[in-house]
């Protein structure tokens, strides 16, 4: 996932942390007529069928077996590279070889930016190579290289008390790992801060709560009218010893070297495809992920993972022949990890569909053991999907949180009051993996991804199956069925 909507998701990661667990007394206030209750339980036959085949019979580990040949072929994929583009033929023509409907890709300009050779180099207080990635959109250096003495700091306060010291300097930022949300920001803004200061360079510790000395990249943002510097992450360690270095008062001198350049924006597409529904097939849900990655590990967990599980749960609905009142459309997003690129042009160009979105749903949080649902939307929505929930406690999934904070391609649709939902998984380690060199296969589990892609595909059927409509903003309705 990636971080343009920084402040939002701040607040609703904070939201998580702090208030928003659907707490046993909010779900007993729910109040869905019984009609409403007893239609939702009767599908436990259907959820028993779909588990059934999907986490111990026929579709038992297909969601592992076409992510991992997808991610052999492909490897990592990033907006502009033809790579990613071969990647979307070959998923345009594996939807129509397994039989999803109208399937198509839709144009849509993204960034190409391209990394090129890059190194960091500690050259005092001794020689020391600095295992580091530049960030997405960052500049390159001269070819020679920026040569500078640095000053480290924990924060932008930190950096704002000792401006006058920056001009001509390798700023290093040590931050805490607070939250992803929260400390992101620091890779997202330690450029153009610094540069507004005169430093040179950035080095930013990278975002994770944990490191075996992996660099993690991810997108950044200059401010305009503010000289552009070169911007890279280096990993937790190396970030704490030079914190040590220079708080011992010892010259720290740095060589940074980067050929990454920005090219002209490039075409790539959004991957659609459907069982379009039988009686009220202009009604719409949506499963999704985003099929491109970082340039660096293989994008197996972000979001080759997340976007598998929902090709696949559309793949095996089809099979076995459950097709919805409603259409269900899955789409691959291009472009999340440059700023949610792929999911604003589409939300721009279906803007005349947007009353009928009945319920979106994106994995971009991990795909680890599956717990439940996060969702956003109205009370009621919740009611509705606790008691859709409560037909999966043999596979343990049985959990509502909110907000909907693993699903980043459907913020715009979020804040307009759509209802939705992202993947409720054992993702404590997801940020280890997250934009790095480790993000591979081996951070997937084949009987994880059955479970998630049993619950997702049985959800997105119920709700695309229901005789009312998921709410918005009035439940009137709900109590006249
Ligand atoms: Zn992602």
């Amino acid at each position: 996932m990636t971080e343009n909507v920084l402040i939002t998701i701040c607040l609703l990661l904070l939201c998580t942390i702090v208030f928003c667990d659907i707490s046993n007394n909010e779900i007993e206030q729910c109040n869905l007529p019984k009609k409403i209750k007893d239609e939702i339980a009767s599908y436990a036959p259907v959820v028993e069928k779909i588990i059934n085949e999907t986490v111990y019979g026929k579709y038992k580990g297909t969601t592992y077996d076409h992510l991992a040949d997808f991610i052999d072929k492909f490897g990592n994929r990033i907006a502009g590279s033809s790579n990613l583009e071969n990647a979307i033929d070959y998923m345009l023509n594996k939807s129509i070889q397994f039989n999803l409907e109208n399937v198509h890709g839709e144009k849509v300009q993204v960034p190409h930016w391209v990394r090129g050779k890059e190194s960091a180099t500690l050259l005092e207080p001794r020689y020391q190579s600095l295992a580091m990635l530049g960030l997405g959109s960052s500049i390159g250096t001269p070819p020679e290289g920026i040569r500078a003495e640095a000053v480290v700091v924990k924060s932008f306060d930190e950096l704002k008390n000792i401006s006058k010291k920056v001009k001509g300097k390798i700023v290093v930022f040590d931050q805490e790992y607070v939250s992803y949300g929260i400390s992101v920001q620091y890779r997202d803004y330690a450029a153009s801060t610094s540069a507004s200061y005169g430093g040179v360079a950035t080095l930013v510790r990278s975002i994770t709560p944990f490191s075996l000395n992996t660099p993690h990249t991810g997108w950044q943002d200059y401010n305009d009218n503010i000289t552009k510097i070169p911007t890279a992450c280096i990993t937790v360690e190396d970030a704490n010893m030079l914190r040590r270095m220079y708080e011992r008062g010892e010259k720290i001198v740095i060589e940074l070297k980067m050929e990454a350049k920005n090219l002209p924006p490039a075409t790539s597409r959004n991957t659609v495809g459907e069982i379009v529904g039988h009686s009220e097939p202009q009604k719409i849900v949506i499963i999704s992920g985003h099929l491109d990655s970082w340039d660096v590990g293989q994008g197996a967990m972000d979001d080759g993972g997340g976007a598998f599980l929902s090709w696949n749960s559309a793949v095996i609905l089809k099979a076995l022949g459950l097709r919805a009142k409603r259409t269900i459309r899955t789409i691959l997003w291009t472009a999340e990890e440059e700023g949610l690129v792929g999911a604003f042009a589409y939300v721009k160009a279906h803007k005349n569909e947007t009353k009928n979105l009945n319920f979106v749903m994106e994995s971009d949080e991990g795909t680890f053991t599956p717990h439940g649902l996060k969702y956003s939307g109205i009370p009621d929505v919740g009611c509705i999907l606790q008691e859709i929930l409560n037909l999966f406690p043999t596979i343990n999934a049985t959990q509502l949180q909110q907000p909907a904070d693993g699903a980043p391609d459907l913020t715009e649709w979020l804040q307009e009051g759509i209802p939705g939902a992202s993947l409720l998984n054992e993702a404590e380690r997801y940020f280890w993996f997250h934009h790095s060199a480790a993000d591979t296969m081996d951070a997937e589990n084949p009987e994880a991804l059955d479970k998630a892609t049993a619950l997702w595909a049985s959800v997105a059927y119920i709700v695309a199956n229901l005789s009312f409509d998921m709410p918005r903003n009035s439940t009137d309705y709900l109590h006249k069925v």
